[in-house]
């Protein structure tokens, strides 16, 4: 599933490609838009919300077959990209690297053709909506207003919960996947289902994940060791059976809420594997 900057990337890349540009053709393949049709309406830019990505675009008046007058004027495509979705950019006649079939939604300028693969999310709303899509969501650690104190008091609100479980859910702090569940845990030395309110430092934490992933925002390969070399990047993810990088023991894999969930036993003692969760 990709991380919160891997959707930031995204959105830069979208925004970079699309913004200030007119729709010469869309294609929504999605039975809820199956018909329509935002050519000839331009692009405004593309954001990213936690892992949301949303597109607004000028829905005023166009010239022909105007089926969208939105009172605001102004649209959001809103996508989500789960855990297969893709954005692609391509130049007018280069081939997809991706199955035709698979794509959700075809974004085409003069320019560039952006097209959604295995979207897990495609909604158009009101612009002025977009808090009913995702206003349920925490503070964004990529976002300008990142607000960690508010972050830790919503993780704090469900103390028996895991903590694993509690970093994944977007409503406490949006942007963390199961990679860097995990790999956190890992950094601050916390097992995943230790509950929220035995964790020695929240705040720590919270700050930890939000230097993490502002740190690999910029970067092609995602890492939480500091290393970018291939298969030197994480501590504990997708690494079961392996050794730990650090002490040696074998690294564990269970399931947290049906995520496949890596651990050190040695450097994150605690509840094994589920045992005493919730
Ligand atoms: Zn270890």
């Amino acid at each position: 599933m990709p991380e919160g900057d891997t959707v930031f990337r995204t959105a830069r890349h979208l925004d970079a490609a699309l913004s200030g540009r007119v729709l010469v053709e869309t294609d929504f393949r999605v039975p809820a838009h199956a018909t329509l049709d935002l050519s000839g309406h331009r692009v405004l830019e593309t954001v990213a919300r936690g892992k949301h990505l949303l597109t607004r675009i000028d829905a005023r008046a166009r010239d022909a077959g105007a089926n969208l007058d939105p009172p605001s004027g102004r649209l959001t495509l809103h996508t989500h990209l789960k855990m297969e979705g893709s954005w692609h950019l391509y130049r007018a006649a280069s081939r997809w690297q991706r199955p035709a079939h698979q794509a959700r939604v075809v974004l085409r300028t003069d320019e560039w053709t952006a097209v959604g693969f295995s979207l897990g999310i495609v909604e158009v709303v009101e612009t002025a909506s977009e808090p009913d899509v995702v206003g349920h969501l925490g503070p964004d650690l990529l976002a300008a207003d990142w607000d960690a104190a508010e972050a830790v008091r919503r993780l704090r609100s469900d103390p028996g919960r895991p903590i694993g479980a509690a970093l994944l859910d977007q409503r406490n702090l949006a942007g963390v996947g199961n990679m860097y569940m995990c790999e956190l845990c890992f950094l601050l030395g916390v097992n995943p289902w230790l509950p929220v309110r035995d964790v020695p430092d929240l705040a720590r934490l919270v700050d930890r994940a939000q230097l993490v992933l502002a740190a690999n925002k910029d970067r092609p390969a995602q890492t939480t060791t500091g290393d970018t070399r291939r298969g030197r990047q994480l501590w504990v993810y997708r690494r079961d059976d392996q050794a730990c990088r650090r002490c040696g023991s074998q690294v564990r894999v269970a399931p947290l809420n049906e995520r496949a969930t890596y651990w050190c036993p040695s450097c994150q003692p605690g509840p094994v594997g589920g045992a005493g969760s919730r």
